[in-house]
């Protein structure tokens, strides 16, 4: 039986995580459930998982959370702040720890599980993004397993061989690897042009034409700025550098990513958009369970499409690859930019095209810095921030 601790259970990857584990209640117990502010669905998801721990991350609501928990008759323990989520995440409660809280705000927990040990089922993009090499050495300090749940590294997983595993050796090279071919959809906005862009609304940008996603990472699939968190958390996770990292849209979201080998082979991972694939691989892995997921008819989805990315469009894409080649901690600052920016675009204060350039000011005003340890690091994640909020003051 594995003890699994959903961080991030309210959101799409944690809702999608604990559909599979009730598939499979003699193999996965969901052990702890956390959420930012959600009580009443983290209550409702008590109800029906019976957890050991409950943690909201906002103290002001944990005696509501303790309220509404007896009220339904839950009885489980129950914390708050974000010690408690840290603690929770390298707690004996869990052996896995499913990664699913959005953006940097789960760098800490993402962090502590893999310092504790723990088989940490990665769908935090942004904290491998910050802090790559520091995560991995966490993985590595803690000897546990890191197994990513990102549809398309979840793909270059399963079609890498056992060599290329995140955490190993220098990857490219061994194996035979030649390329990682990430997949993109391309967005909602796929196939526009800039003039197209100029009035694009926060609802606009979050309806996805193949997955139903979390808000922020609807709007970075918008902007292609999640393909570049992508690429970088490709390079980190399999050791890849820049130039054998390709992006490639393909608008059915069928083949999640390929491996090209030196001999010309070319693997691909296929299967329908839906996340509970790769949810229920990282869970089983290295076996394999049902996952609810509709089998792939690929006659019906003739022929599939392919075509390069519009750098010039969408500038994000190009601002990641800039940040990993400047290397050291400008992809941090990137991100932090970013989720600046697409909160102001959510908000309703920032235009849509207008997200990439809060971005490219960030990175002209912060050259990049080596990465010295997780407080320098979040030190510049802080004055990324500053200077992405500046900006958008001085936008106005
Ligand atoms: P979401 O917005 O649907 O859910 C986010 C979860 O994190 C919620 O449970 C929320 O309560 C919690 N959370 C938010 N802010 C928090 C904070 N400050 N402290 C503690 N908890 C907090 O997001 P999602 O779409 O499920 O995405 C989660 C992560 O998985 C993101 O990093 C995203 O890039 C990645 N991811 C998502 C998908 C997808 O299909 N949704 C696919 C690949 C990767
Ligand atoms: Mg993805």
């Amino acid at each position: 039986m594995k003890n699994v601790a959903v961080l991030g259970a309210t959101g799409s990857i944690g809702g999608n995580t604990l559909d599979v584990i009730a598939r499979h209640p003699q193999r996965f117990r969901a052990s702890v459930l956390t959420a930012h502010r959600q009580v009443t669905a983290l209550v409702a998801l008590c109800a029906v998982h019976r957890p050991d721990l409950a943690v909201i991350a906002d103290p002001a609501l944990e005696p509501e959370l303790t309220r509404q928990l007896t009220a339904a008759g839950v009885r489980c323990d129950v914390a708050s702040g974000h010690a408690a989520l840290t603690a929770a995440a390298a707690s004996p409660l869990c052996d896995t720890v499913v990664a699913a809280i959005v953006g940097a705000a789960g760098l800490e927990s993402t962090l502590a599980a893999a310092r504790a040990g723990k088989h940490l089922l990665l769908a935090n993009k942004e904290s491998i993004v910050m802090a790559g090499p520091l995560l991995l050495e966490a993985v590595a300090a803690g000897g546990g397993a890191l197994i990513p749940v990102d549809s398309e590294h979840n793909a270059l997983f399963q079609c890498l061989p056992p060599a290329c595993l995140p955490g190993g050796q220098p990857h490219l090279g061994k194996g035979g690897v030649r390329r990682l071919i990430l997949t993109a959809s391309g967005g909602p906005f796929r196939g526009f042009l800039r003039p197209q862009l100029a009035q694009i609304t926060p609802e606009q940008a979050c309806k996805h034409p193949n997955w139903v996603m979390g808000r922020k990472i609807s709007v970075d699939s918008a902007t292609l700025m999640n393909k570049g968190l992508e690429v970088i958390e490709a390079h980190h996770l399999f050791n890849a550098p820049a130039e054998a990292i390709e992006v490639l849209v393909h608008p059915q979201s069928l083949v999640h990513s390929l491996v090209e080998y030196v001999d010309g082979s070319v693997l691909a991972q296929l299967g329908n958009p839906d996340m509970r694939t790769a949810i229920a691989h990282a869970l089983a892995w290295p076996e394999r369970v049902e996952a609810g997921v509709a089998p792939l008819d690929l006659a019906a989805c003739a022929p599939l499409a392919f075509e390069p990315p519009d750098l010039d469009t969408f500038r994000c894409l190009a601002l990641a690859f800039q940040a990993l080649r400047a290397g050291g901690d400008a992809p941090a600052l990137l991100n932090a930019a970013n989720e600046v920016a697409v909160a102001a675009f959510l908000a309703g204060t920032l235009p849509f095209l207008a997200i990439a350039d809060v971005v490219e000011s960030v990175l002209a005003e912060l050259p990049a810095q080596d990465v010295v340890n997780i407080e320098t690091l979040c030190e510049r994640d802080r004055d990324a921030r500053e200077a992405a909020r500046r900006i958008l003051r001085n936008a106005c």
